[in-house]
């Protein structure tokens, strides 16, 4: 079994690879942004407070987002199996906490995907996603303000991953296949072809 985290900046691709990556591995899709706008969609306390940092392209606490995944690593069977984190962690103490939450299930995170997008493919393919799906973060004002939280944020943890020596990078622009193919052989020499 694989535990991998899908690494890179809002507009990388990591929603579109991570469905690539758990049919060919048979793992389960853990995407922090998705459980936060269900909740937001179902209308929940949680929601509501997700809903006041997601629309300003805020993330949410370390200490509330890090509970939120305990629970859905408790309640979701299927993660037992593996799981492809997309969206987690963002920033060093949920990278912290990913390693505790995995350890006292008796696992660790395998592999760090880190898709390596130009800013300017970024800005282009959220503006696109905005359009097509209608989400209401995808506008000019929120990209900008996600991709400086990524920057200050987030990035950091390449650095941190490099060092754990479980940093994939890919070239993630070009064409879907392409980067997946990628993605598979990088994972597959990384883990020794081990499922
Ligand atoms: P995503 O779908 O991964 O782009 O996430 C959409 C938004 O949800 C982000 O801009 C954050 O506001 C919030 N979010 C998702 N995952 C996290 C996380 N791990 N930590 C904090 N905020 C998050």
């Amino acid at each position: 079994m694989l535990n991998i985290v899908l690494f890179g900046a809002p507009g990388s691709g990591k929603g579109t690879q991570s469905a690539k990556i758990i049919d060919r591995f048979g793992l389960h899709h853990i995407s922090t942004g998705e459980v936060l706008r269900d909740h937001i969609r179902r209308g929940t306390e949680l929601g509501k407070t997700a809903d006041e940092y997601i629309s300003k392209g805020q993330l949410i606490p370390d200490e509330l987002m890090i509970e939120i995944l305990d629970d859905v690593l408790d309640k979701e069977e299927a993660a037992k199996n593996g799981v492809v984190f997309d969206g987690f962690p963002r920033t060093i103490p949920q990278a912290e906490a990913l390693k505790k939450l995995l350890a006292k299930r008796g696992t660790e995170l395998h592999a760090v995907v880190g898709l390596e997008v130009p800013e300017d493919e970024l800005v282009e393919r959220m503006i696109a996603r905005g359009k097509e799906t209608g989400r209401a973060d995808d506008n000019i004002d929120t990209i900008k303000k996600r991709l400086d939280v990524y920057h200050n944020q987030t990035l950091p943890l390449r650095d941190f991953y490099i060092n754990e020596d479980k940093y994939l990078g890919i070239e993630g622009a070009g064409k879907v296949d392409d980067i997946f193919n990628d993605i598979v052989d990088q994972l597959l020499r990384k883990t020794g072809g081990d499922k």
